[in-house]
Order: C-alpha cells, then structure tokens, then sequence
C-alpha cells in the first residue's frame, strides 16, 4: 500500500463517514476515506443472495431532517419511495399494533387487566416524579408496570442485554414518543383518533434497499478516494496533534485532520502514544451490542402487511421481524417473500459458525410455531453479522464516554463523529446533519474552499 497524501483523512465507511466525505467533495476538500472492509455503508447496507434483498437491520430513513431528505430526494429521484405501513408487538400470541392504540390493548390486554393499566397510568402522572433516573423508572413511571413491563422493559433488556433499572432513560430515543397512554385514554374518551408521531409508520425507502442512499454519496466521490480493505491499526500522534494513520505497520496518510467514525474504544486503542491509564479505564466500560440478522427466503408470496413486528417476550431470543418486500415490492422476486430476523447478542467476533447455526434452527422453529411459514416454504437462509450495532447506554455510560472526550477534544486535528464515536443512538439522518456541520465549519488552512 502506497502512502498516499490528503487533507482529511475520514475513519470508517459508514454513513457517518460516507457523509462526511460527499460533503468534503462537494465544497472542494480534498478528502481520503479508510475503511476496513471490503464494503462501504457500515451497518446500514443492503446485501443480495440469490434474487432476493435484505438490508442489514430494519432500515427506513426518517424524515426528520429536511436537508438530508431533499438531498436524497434529488440523488435517488423516483427511486426513493414514500412508504406507509403498520407495524406491530407481538404479546402472548397476539399482535397489537404498534405504536399502541387504546382499542387494540383492550382487546389484547382484556378488560380487566386495560382497566387496571390506565388506573395505573392515571395515578403516575398525578404522583410522577419526573426525574426518572433509569429506563425502568421512566417506563413505570409513564404507563405504569402492567404496560411498561409487557410492553417496553422485557423488550429493551433484550435488546440492550441488560437489566431495564441498568439502562439510561437516553435508550428510549423517540421510541416512547406518541406512545403516551395517558393521551389515548382521553383520545378514546374523546373518540379523537390523533396522529401519532413516532419513527413507526411513514418513511422514506429506496427502491433497492437502504444501501442506494449510500452508494448514491459513494458514486459522487472519486473512486480512487476511497481506500478500502485498510483497517486502522494505529494512530500517531505528537502534542495532541495526529500525525500519521497507520494499517497494519504501513502508514496510509499523513493527513492535515482526521475525522473518526470508528468506535470510541478502536480509536483510543489506536491511539500512540497511548491516552493515560485513567481514559484507558473508563473505556473498558465503553461497551456495545451486537446482531445477528437471519433472513428466511420464502416460498410463498407474502407473510403479512407489517413494516415491523416486535417481539418483548423473553422466551424469543428476537426483538424484531420485518419482511423487506413490505418496504419496497423490488426486494424479493414475483411470487416470493422474505422474513428478516434482529438477534442482539454480546461479542460476535468470538462466535462459531455452529453456535450461529443453533441459533438459526432455534429461530426457524420459533417462527413456523406462530405461524409465519412451515419448514418446507423455507428457500435458504442468509446470515449477517453486525458488529458494534448499538452502543450500549447504560447509567453510566456518560460518566465513561465523557471522560474519554475530554482527552480526544485536547487534539487540535481530529474530530469525531458517528454513532460509535459519539457513543450515541444516532440515525441515518444524525450522521448527515453532523457531516454538514462539521464539513461547513471545517476550513483546514491548506484546503482552497
Ligand atoms: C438493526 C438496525 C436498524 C437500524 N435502523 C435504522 C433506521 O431505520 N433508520 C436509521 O436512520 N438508522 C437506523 N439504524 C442506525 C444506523 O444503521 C446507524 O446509525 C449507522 O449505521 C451508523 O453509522 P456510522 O457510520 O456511525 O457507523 P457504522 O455504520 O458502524 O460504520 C462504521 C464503519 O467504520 C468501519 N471501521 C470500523 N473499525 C475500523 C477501523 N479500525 N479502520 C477502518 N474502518 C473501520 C466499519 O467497518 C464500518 O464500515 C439501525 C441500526 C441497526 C443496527
């Protein structure tokens, strides 16, 4: 590998770093992004197996941010689609629609234990104290414990992979919003039916799976911009100033800045010399959450119409199911569906190819007993492995990130951003608004703008 000279060195292919580097290229910085694999987008692609597509995870992209929307809108043009769809929980072996509507927990619930929720609701938000200090509290607290534990916290355990009283309030993100039982029961008073706003529901998709968005900012950059299969091993460094960028033993750059997308943990481990004993410390505590994605190819045209069903029962190792041809019609051939499976888990890199497959038979069987398809509809079964997928936010992880930034903030060259940088539970729409903020503010002195 050959040194190569640039003005920004971009850490990580993945949105984070994608945006950073389409908006470098826009305004005329000279930009060179390092990415480890073989493929750009991170843990927000779409990969192809036989006819079918699936994304890595339950993807859709919120318009949340107007910007990121319009520019996506101007790069994929008809290919990115408004999509409308319900989505579901489902809960002793019923579906109730998601976000929560009064009508169908009545009827999940049943009379008597409904009734019992919203006396408990009523109650909280009279006596609430509303400095809840872990997810559990703030859960409880706003649907009382009949909906918050059949509902939220079994849900979230499984998906963070710890305990709810552990969590910070920060993992509920916009996932409570408009879930606020104290409004529906007056809206069922009422007989209003509101709108509710929530990340569930209406959303934008393109055409071939979430990964168009980014191959859209990977085609307006040079290719020869794009240095890929270079893992980042080392990151030199003099008076809180980076000097060069190194993989494997050979340097790739020596870059006026750096931008990191990687983990907060890969970047200081990176880091030579290395941060003090006391940031080495706190980023031991740093952790993050990893899936395994199963999708079922399926011999039958459709499972059902929902964008997204959720699964809080702990006896499903799953929290969440979609079937990608719900999202756009071009994901799975005529005739065919697809069922893609979110299983969170601790340490992948260290699991086998068998405990993968265990896993797999063990979700197969769970899904023909609800009822999603028999054995012999099943097609083939492509696994993916996403690392570093959540970071995990328990009640102390601000303690731990923000002491490893008060070291990183003392470099004058580097900037940090991304989901895993910023240890934050960011979306596609975070990282655009981030990179342009940090692209229009970001004047290196040699970069003519
Ligand atoms: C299951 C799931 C569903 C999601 N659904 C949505 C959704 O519906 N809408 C939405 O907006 N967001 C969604 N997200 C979030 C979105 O995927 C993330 O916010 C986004 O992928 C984070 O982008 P990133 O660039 O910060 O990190 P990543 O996507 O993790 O990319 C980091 C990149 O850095 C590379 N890298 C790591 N180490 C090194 C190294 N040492 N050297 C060089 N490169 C390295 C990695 O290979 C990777 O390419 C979802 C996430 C998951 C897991």
């Amino acid at each position: 590998m050959e040194e190569r000279s640039t003005d920004v060195a971009i850490l990580g292919g993945g949105p984070a770093g994608l945006g950073v580097h389409y908006y470098a290229h826009q305004k005329g910085v000279d930009s060179l992004l390092i990415e480890a694999t073989g493929q750009l987008g991170g843990n927000c692609r779409t990969e192809s197996f036989d006819d079918f597509r699936c994304d890595t995870g339950a993807h859709r992209l919120h318009d949340k941010d107007g910007k990121t929307t319009g520019l996506f809108k101007e790069l994929l043009g008809p290919d990115l689609q408004s999509v409308s769809a319900p989505s579901q929980i489902y809960v002793d072996g019923t579906f109730t629609d998601f976000p929560l509507s009064p009508l169908n927990l009545w009827k999940t619930m049943g009379t008597l234990s409904f009734f019992r929720a919203c006396f408990q609701v009523l109650k909280n938000s009279l006596w609430r104290n509303s400095d809840a200090g872990d997810f559990e509290s703030l859960a409880v607290g706003h649907y009382g414990r009949i909906v918050a534990e059949r509902f939220l916290i079994n849900y979230s355990e499984k998906l963070w992979g710890d305990s709810a009283h552990n969590l910070s309030v920060e993992i509920a993100g916009s996932r409570l919003k408009g879930l606020d039982l104290k409004t529906f029961i007056l809206e069922a008073l009422q007989g209003k039916k509101k709108k509710v706003e929530h990340l569930d529901g209406t959303f934008y998709y393109p055409r071939h799976g979430i990964g168009m968005l980014f191959d859209a900012l990977v085609e307006a950059v040079p290719t020869s911009s794009l240095l890929l299969e270079s893992p980042v091993t080392e990151i030199q460094h003099e008076d809180f100033v980076i000097t060069e960028v190194i993989s494997d033993g050979r340097c790739v750059t020596r870059p006026e800045w750096v931008v990191s997308t990687l983990p907060m943990t890969t970047l200081l481990r990176c880091l030579q010399p290395a941060p003090p004993a006391v940031v080495m410390e706190a980023l031991k505590r740093i952790r993050f959450r990893d899936v395994l994605v199963f999708v079922f190819a399926l011999s039958k045209p459709s499972v059902n119409d929902n964008a997204s069903m959720y699964f809080p029962d702990k006896k499903f190792r799953f929290t969440r199911i979609y079937e990608p041809r719900n999202r756009s019609k071009a994901m799975a051939p005529d005739g065919q569906t697809s069922l893609a499976v979110e299983v969170p888990c601790q340490n992948l890199k260290d699991w086998s190819n068998e405990a993968v497959r265990d896993v797999r038979v063990e979700v197969q069987g769970q899904l023909v007993d609800i009822g999603f398809f028999v054995e012999s509809e099943v097609l083939t079964c492509h696994v993916m492995r996403l690392r570093n997928a959540y970071p995990i936010l328990d009640n102390q992880y601000k303690e731990y990130t923000e002491r490893a930034f008060e070291y990183v903030r003392q470099f004058r060259n580097l900037h940090v951003t991304g989901r895993n940088g910023l240890v934050e539970y960011s979306h596609i729409h975070d990282h655009m608004k981030n990179a342009r903020k940090l692209v229009d503010g970001f004047v290196p002195s040699s970069v003519p703008c």
